[in-house]
């Protein structure tokens, strides 16, 4: 028996390939700017339905396939037009993490070695940028998704305690509030943990898109009067439609008033708190908090992280005693945390790197001033929009770096339904001939261009152009619709 060389590459040869994957990557980032934003597959779809392949290839032909096939086809969060979902770029120290990250190939489930030491540091980092204790019990996730559900995992075993034996308790039942602008993913959260959908609470919005803490208080009297138990508030520090940030201070008072647990979902926005913490006072009294760093810390998919204020928080949701106790004190092999016990997962990979490279790349100081620039270009944006009046229409002025607005001619007699349908013709127009890609949403019924900006290769000549481009495209396909 002796190594694969089908497997086991010699030093050189993996040298070569990876400096034809770097060359690739290169050309790539340097050419994104002149392709299209959004690559549709489109009738290539039948590449991707090739026979199986009974014999290998040579590897170097692998890259031109990637080049001729997949390259060209980005989703486009890469490229300075676009402005869908809230889908950062990625910095290209990342990118290069990443590599090393899957050449290392560390199981990140716990062990005294390198890649668990990363990860305790960058959360306690991210715990710091975020005005958090540092000592927080913390993880990182996939994502915001992940994050949310581990965090509100904690939050029910926390609000539960024989939740893990019993299920959850139906006399008196729990119930979780949010606002109605909240994130999907914190609704599948509360439908996979027990909760039931009938049991969380959608709290009406002002006029910024916030949660109003009036409606929450009736929504919580109400439920008491009826019997039930109200026990998570869920505030959204910076909603994915608009970007609004929950009035976190009287959220964390209110809470602590009526005992329940208090989770901060700042996948979005949290983050931002490195630029403007004035506009997240109170985040720091949530008992846990989700964050993206794959969204403001330009990491490269995928990486989120949850943070729970009390030592012990996410253990007690996540550690299995028995196996725990079988742990052989004297092992060399423990270290300081087992990741696995702190969340779903038990193989992890190694997401701590990008995280960790990526803060002592900027610091603090970097984080701010790039976060700062996104929030300065949705400003723009939004000052663009409303210097035409006449056409344009903001829907709300912007709190972080989303701006939602809409083509909607003073002087037309489009009725609501005919105008919902131009803005999103115009929105598929652009994503179809791949001049910008943008996901329209709705806000209180009616349908706007939302524009998110996470991307540091933006400049002020793509948001000019983006006005233009709705003013043209509003004026063609006003007769269409
Ligand atoms: C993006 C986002 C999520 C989901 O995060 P993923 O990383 O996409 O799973 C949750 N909440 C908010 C507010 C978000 O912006």
């Amino acid at each position: 028996m002796k190594p694969d060389p089908d497997f086991d590459l010699p030093a050189e040869q993996i040298r070569r390939l990876g400096r034809a994957a770097t060359d690739l990557v290169a050309d790539h980032l340097g050419g994104i700017a002149h392709g299209p934003v959004f690559g549709k597959i489109g009738a290539h779809a039948s590449w991707f339905d090739e026979p199986l392949p009974e014999a290998g290839r040579d590897a170097d032909a692998l890259l031109e396939l990637v080049r001729e096939r997949v390259l060209p086809f980005p989703f486009g969060n890469s490229h300075p037009r676009f402005f869908a979902f809230i889908n950062a770029t990625a910095d290209p120290v990342g990118i290069v993490a990443d590599l090393v990250a899957s050449a290392m190939n560390p199981n990140c489930w716990g062990g005294d070695h390198a890649a668990i030491h990363v990860e305790r540091q960058a959360l306690s980092w991210i715990a710091e940028l975020l005005g958090y204790p540092a000592d927080a019990e913390g993880v990182l996730t996939s994502g915001g998704s992940m994050a949310n559900f581990t965090a509100l995992a904690a939050a029910r075993r926390a609000t539960c305690p024989d939740v893990r034996d019993e299920g959850l308790p139906q006399h008196p039942r729990p119930v979780v509030y949010v606002s109605d602008q909240v994130h999907h993913c914190v609704d599948k959260s509360a439908d996979l943990l027990g909760f039931g959908r009938r049991f969380v609470r959608r709290i009406a919005t002002d006029e910024r898109f916030r949660m109003r803490v009036d409606a929450l208080e009736a929504a919580i009297a109400a439920d008491r009067a009826a019997g039930l138990r109200p026990t998570i508030v869920v505030g959204s520090a910076g909603t994915v439609n608009t970007g609004a940030i929950d009035p976190l201070v009287e959220l964390a008072d209110l809470a602590a008033r009526e005992g329940m647990w208090f989770h901060a979902d700042g996948a979005y926005g949290a983050l931002a708190a490195i630029a403007i913490p004035d506009a997240f006072v109170g985040l720091t009294r949530a008992d846990s908090i989700a964050a993206d760093p794959h969204k403001w810390l330009y990491v490269p998919y995928e990486a989120g992280a949850t943070l729970v204020r009390r030592k012990g928080g996410l253990t007690d949701a996540f550690a299995r005693p028995a196996e725990y106790l079988d742990q052989d004190p004297e092992s060399p092999l423990l270290g300081p945390v087992l990741f696995s016990e702190r969340g779903p997962e038990l193989s992890r990979r190694f997401r701590a790197l990008k995280v960790w490279l990526g803060i002592l790349r900027h610091g603090r100081q970097g984080y701010a001033r790039a976060i700062a620039a996104d929030l300065a270009r949705a400003k723009r944006l939004a000052e663009l929009v409303q210097e035409r009046p006449e056409t344009l229409e903001l829907a709300v002025e912007p709190t972080l770096s989303i701006v939602c607005f809409r083509y909607a001619p003073k002087a037309s007699a489009l009725d609501e339904q005919r105008l919902d349908r131009l803005n999103r013709r115009i929105a598929n127009r652009w994503v179809a001939d791949g001049s910008f890609f943008l996901a329209p949403t709705v806000l209180r019924g009616r349908t706007y261009l939302r524009a998110a900006i996470v991307n540091f290769r933006t400049a002020e000549s793509d948001l000019v152009a983006l006005r233009d481009a709705t003013l043209l495209a509003g004026a063609e396909l006003e007769k269409t619709v």
